[in-house]
């Protein structure tokens, strides 16, 4: 019923008395009134629930599609952007602007992530909030660092700690507001807004702001879990270096950039501790440990402090380094322009692991070995650099400690043909291409009768022909195929003493000589060995001697005496070879208990026109004599020689003028006339 219409029907009534009726109209007046404004209110009371209901609703609907957009991704930039671009189109703000706490430093930065309604009015303003970077206390972000809550700035062109204020007044902003992002009780980023207007903030806005912050606080975390698994996946847990993977990832990526470009070029670099198992071996593998955490963070200091330096003159090389294995580090060595610097960087880690590490109160010291390959047009990938760089770098491990190697083409066809022989080395051990060659040693008294022979192998390869120890002797001995060929070495030419000697009736016992390599003498059976041989063949152990380089012989003297005793004492000889030309140590000589002294035929053959090679071989002979050694002298080949060492008076010699080392049954021929 309509107000109008309530009052015409109660002046339609039987008719009252006249005052009465005025009083009744006015009440019932004012009761219409009143009714009436009661009305109004409740419909505006109505009208602004639902409008906060409406305002609510749509942000929730907000807060829903940051989150769902949150949800989406595992990247914060992604999430920020969505959270951004939704709260300013929602908010109808102008400008707006994420920022993350840096780890580093705990500052706050712009991560360039922003929304502009207008981005071209609003230029300088985006350029000046995209990196920006703000400490605690700073500006409107940094306030937010300092006491972790939103603040408003209702005119930042009066406001006295704003930095951007002059770009901010130039693109017409006015008010502004920021809310933390939050992981925990931390801050971890801002998200900052600006209008054009005044905004004011009411207490729904700041829950909802204050969810959002959360929100994107949990994709935070799940970024920082998700790039802690990745870090892991690329970073050795010891060192904290890159490992094998991003090593890789690395250097293939700086191959596809070399090979687009023919004037770039690359290096990669081998570095392998020289004696590092040693350390593990002998003082534990968490001193171990400990040592490779401290060669890896002096080695990665020293390359970054070169790649400063280099950067001051105007060089643009970067390298990368990465345990790759246990004590083996690559370098990379990207942009490389002068291949000097890349030796000149080697050079360095070589000085900055040369100091020793004091660990637990010890000194130790780990000096490496390093092999480089740089690029060059014929690598198909960075596997083939890297093989080059460790076959360099094995090439400077034998070299001795703390050596650098560069790859070579020529490098690269030894080693090639050190790896075919190897090959064919075991083909030979298998297939018995061996033989060996007798040559005869005399005695400088009477150099027509024979005493002995040097047994001196060859190789009948099937393709080569008869090839001379030099062409595989140091490649046995480096695979430690020697010891195979050492075993059968002994066995053959003990057999073949004890054939002559059983041909011969017994009569006549000429000696054989046997080359024992290094690795052989070092093996720890080796006098159980030589004893077995002796079992099985029946030579004469008095017809038997052994020659071991001086060398060896000193490596360990102690050890060396015992096994020349314990050979000794079943009669068997024992000769020091190619004398004079390793330390000559004469107080180790003293020490050793040789039979005999082999004197180097390099001596021999200095001895014609030189006196002071004469003069040697008098002193050594001096020196044999008071020892009770016999000497033979190598390499004899002129009557000259001869008669010189004869009055020097030098007991045996050896040497093409009594002939070439011969298959054995020349060399007993030779035996039988003489
Ligand atoms: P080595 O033990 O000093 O042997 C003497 C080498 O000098 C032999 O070379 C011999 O042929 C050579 N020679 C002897 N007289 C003369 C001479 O008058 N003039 C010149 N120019 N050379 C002479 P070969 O047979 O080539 O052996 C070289 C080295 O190979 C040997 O030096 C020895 O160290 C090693 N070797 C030989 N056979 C064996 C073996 O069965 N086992 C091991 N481990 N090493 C062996
Ligand atoms: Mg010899
Ligand atoms: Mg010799």
């Amino acid at each position: 019923m309509s107000p109008g219409g309530s009052l015409a029907s109660l002046k339609h009534c039987a008719p009252p008395r006249d005052d009465d009726l005025d009083a009744r109209l006015a009440r019932a007046e004012r009761r219409v009134v009143r009714e009436r404004a009661a009305r109004i209110e409740a419909e505006a009371i109505a009208e602004q629930g639902l409008r906060r209901l409406y305002e609510s609703q749509q942000r929730l609907l907000l807060l829903q599609r940051i989150t769902d957009g949150a949800n989406r991704t595992a990247e914060i930039e992604a999430a920020l952007r969505v959270a951004v671009t939704e709260i300013c189109r929602h908010m109808d703000w102008a400008f707006g602007n994420a920022l993350l706490v840096s780890a580093q430093d705990g500052a706050v930065t712009g991560c360039d992530v922003w929304y502009a309604a207008d981005p071209d009015a609003m230029f300088p303003f985006v350029e000046a909030s995209r990196h920006v970077r703000f400490e605690t206390g700073v500006g409107l972000p940094g306030r937010i660092l300092a006491d972790v809550r939103p603040h408003w700035i209702d005119d930042v062109t009066a406001d006295a700690n704003f930095p951007r204020l002059p770009v901010a007044a130039h693109c017409g902003l006015a008010a502004a507001c920021a809310f933390p992002v939050m992981v925990g009780d931390e801050v971890a980023g801002v998200l900052e807004f600006f209008a054009r207007r005044l905004i004011v903030p009411d207490e729904d806005l700041l829950g909802i702001m204050g969810q959002i912050g959360t929100q994107l606080g949990r994709v935070i975390e799940r970024d920082r879990a998700r790039r802690g698994l990745i870090h892991d996946a690329l970073h050795d847990a010891m060192t904290r270096l890159p490992n094998r993977t991003l090593f890789m990832e690395r250097a293939e990526n700086a191959f596809v950039r070399m090979k687009a470009n023919p004037h770039a070029c690359m290096a990669v670099m081998v570095v392998d501790l020289d004696g590092f198992k040693s350390v593990n071996d002998s003082l534990g593998h968490q001193a171990g440990d400990a040592l490779l955490i401290d060669v890896a963070t002096r080695m990665q200091a020293c390359i970054a402090a070169a790649e400063e330096a280099a950067r001051d003159v105007g060089a643009s090389w970067r390298a990368t380094l990465a345990r790759v294995g246990g004590d083996e580090f690559n370098v990379l060595v990207d942009d490389v322009v002068d291949g000097a610097a890349v030796g000149r960087l080697a050079e360095a880690i070589h000085r900055c692991l040369a100091a020793p590490s004091v660990l637990a109160g010890t000194h130790m010291r780990c000096q490496a070995s390093v092999g480089i390959a740089f690029s060059n047009p014929t690598y198909a990938d960075v596997e083939q650099m890297l093989r080059d760089a460790d076959l360099a770098m094995y090439r400077a491990k034998s070299q001795g400690r703390g050596q650098s190697v560069t790859f070579t083409e020529q490098l690269g066809t030894q080693v090639r043909q050190r790896t075919q022989v190897e090959h064919e080395l075991r083909k030979a051990i298998a297939e018995r291409q061996f033989v060996l060659h007798y040559q005869p040693i005399v005695s400088l008294d009477d150099p027509d009768s024979i005493c002995g022979f040097e047994a001196l192998i060859r190789w009948n390869h099937p393709v080569r022909g008869l090839l001379s120890p030099a062409e595989f002797i140091d490649v046995a001995e480096e695979t430690g195929l020697i010891l195979f060929i050492g075993d059968w070495v002994l066995r053959e030419a003990c057999a073949q003493a004890a054939s002559w000697h059983w041909r011969t009736g017994g009569e006549r016992l000429p000696f054989v000589s046997i080359n024992i390599s290094p690795q052989q003498f070092l093996q720890p059976e080796f006098v159980a060995r030589v004893h077995a041989v002796l079992m099985e063949t029946g030579v004469t152990p008095a017809a038997v001697r052994l020659e071991v380089t001086e060398g060896v012989a000193i490596m360990d003297a102690a050890r060396t005496s015992a096994i020349l005793e314990e050979i000794r004492a079943w009669g068997v000889k024992t000769s020091l070879d190619d004398f004079g030309t390793g330390f000559s140590s004469l107080s180790y000589l003293q020490s050793l208990p040789f039979d005999a002294l082999k004197i180097d035929r390099s001596f021999v053959a200095a001895m014609d026109d030189s006196g002071k090679s004469r003069g040697i071989i008098q002193a050594i002979l001096n020196l044999a004599r008071t020892m009770g050694m016999t000497v033979i002298a190598e390499g004899i080949e002129t009557v000259e020689q001869e008669e010189l060492l004869q009055r020097m008076g030098c007991d045996m010699g050896q040497g093409f003028r009594y002939g070439r080392a011969e298959v054995n049954a020349e060399a007993f021929a030779k035996l039988a006339v003489c």
